[in-house]
């Protein structure tokens, strides 16, 4: 008894002395270096246990497990115990609370200014990667202010104010069949955008300014035909933004997790959680290269109030009951890498995401 009450103090007098608790994975080095990039991933309707399926199917072979640092966030929006996804947008690209369907503004209709329009204001490069339409209502939350997330068209045209320099997604339609007649997409290219509509083309372009609208609507799900299509989107938003000096800030969803979940098919769910795992794994590498850019994977709200009733880790499989075919209020996991990483483990609301990437990287609204 004694003797064990003897290592512990010498456990505590190391953790005090080093200053931390050396974990398996945790890499110490990189936390008081200085953080000039910001690269978040949003994993639509992603709980705890949307990751642990993913996890299992994957044979415990996830990205996601190599990051340091986790936390939960709170979800509730201004006026549901259960929030949408354009009110868990807002919150954290706005940092306010505001009602299910609003995107980018105060219950009252007040404008919400986002971080992405912040760090843009700041002299950032920033961009926004989505599965489905870009016009849709999580990278939405970033760029309009709008009262209805059901209102593509208009979204749409805040892609022109100027505050974004990368956008990949879906959406075409929403910029060029459009009710006013308008042709977003010219005007986007007199505003200096390369206008791009194949993964290839993407690949190609070498402009600093760039739109990618690779599908009218939505992208296809993983399983029928996007294989791949996330990483090379997230690859190419780096290499795009990463050449601004100052610093680049980038959103990248999973957008179909949550999809998956409203239809309660788990396989939809883990093939989509596993194809943003591997987009992760893009940015990781990007990070771990850079040793300035703060990695950040949370999301928005649970979906489908998933339970897994049986499993095996060997073979890859897993058995999921679904409580609902709509979100859920449980929070959601925070997972983090690089510097400033650790300010993101504990427990948090969701409008608190919008302050702790302004003060990591040292601006002010
Ligand atoms: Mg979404
Ligand atoms: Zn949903």
């Amino acid at each position: 008894m004694k003797a064990k009450r003897k290592h512990l103090i010498l456990l505590l007098l190391g953790i005090i002395l080093t200053g931390s608790l050396l974990l398996p994975g945790c890499r110490n080095e990189l936390i008081s270096g200085k953080t000039k990039n910001i690269i978040l991933f949003i994993g639509d309707g992603m709980g705890v246990t949307h990751v642990t399926a993913g996890m299992t199917v994957n044979k415990a072979a996830l990205n996601l497990q190599k990051f340091p640092y986790s936390g939960f966030s709170i979800t509730h929006s201004a006026d549901n115990y259960i929030t949408d996804s354009a009110a868990g947008g807002t919150a954290i690209a706005c940092g306010v609370k505001t009602n299910n369907g609003m995107l980018g503004l105060n219950p009252d209709e007040s404008v919400a200014v986002s971080v992405l329009e912040v760090l843009h204001e700041n002299g950032l490069a920033t961009g926004l990667v989505s599965t489905s339409s870009i016009t849709h209502a999580t990278p939405a939350s970033f760029i309009a202010h709008n009262s209805s997330r059901d209102n593509y068209e208009d979204i749409a045209l805040h892609f022109l104010n100027g505050s974004v320099d990368v956008f990949l997604g879906g959406g075409e339609n929403h910029f060029r069949k459009r009710a006013d007649g308008r042709d977003l997409a010219a005007e986007l290219e007199e505003q200096g955008f390369d206008l791009v509509y194949t993964p290839a083309e993407m690949k190609a372009s070498s402009s600093d300014k760039l739109a990618g609208l690779l599908a009218e609507v939505h992208m296809p799900r993983e399983s029928e035909g996007r294989t791949g299509i996330l990483e090379e989107m997230t690859r190419k938003a780096i290499e795009v933004l990463s050449r601004e000096k100052k610093g680049f800030f980038l959103m990248i969803e999973g957008s179909m997790i949550d999809w998956g979940a409203h239809a309660n098919e788990i396989d939809y769910v883990t093939s989509e959680l596993i194809d943003m795992d591997r987009a992760v794994g893009v940015a990781l590498d990007f990070a771990q290269k850079d040793g300035q850019t703060l990695v950040v994977i949370t999301s928005d709200h649970e979906t489908g109030g998933l339970s897994l009733t049986g499993g095996n880790t060997d073979e890859g499989t897993v058995n999921a009951a679904f409580a609902t075919t709509d979100h859920s209020a449980s929070m959601v996991p925070i997972f983090s890498y690089g510097p400033g990483a650790q300010d993101f483990s504990g427990i948090h609301d969701n409008t608190f995401f919008f302050d702790a990437f302004l003060k990591v990287l040292g601006i002010r609204k």
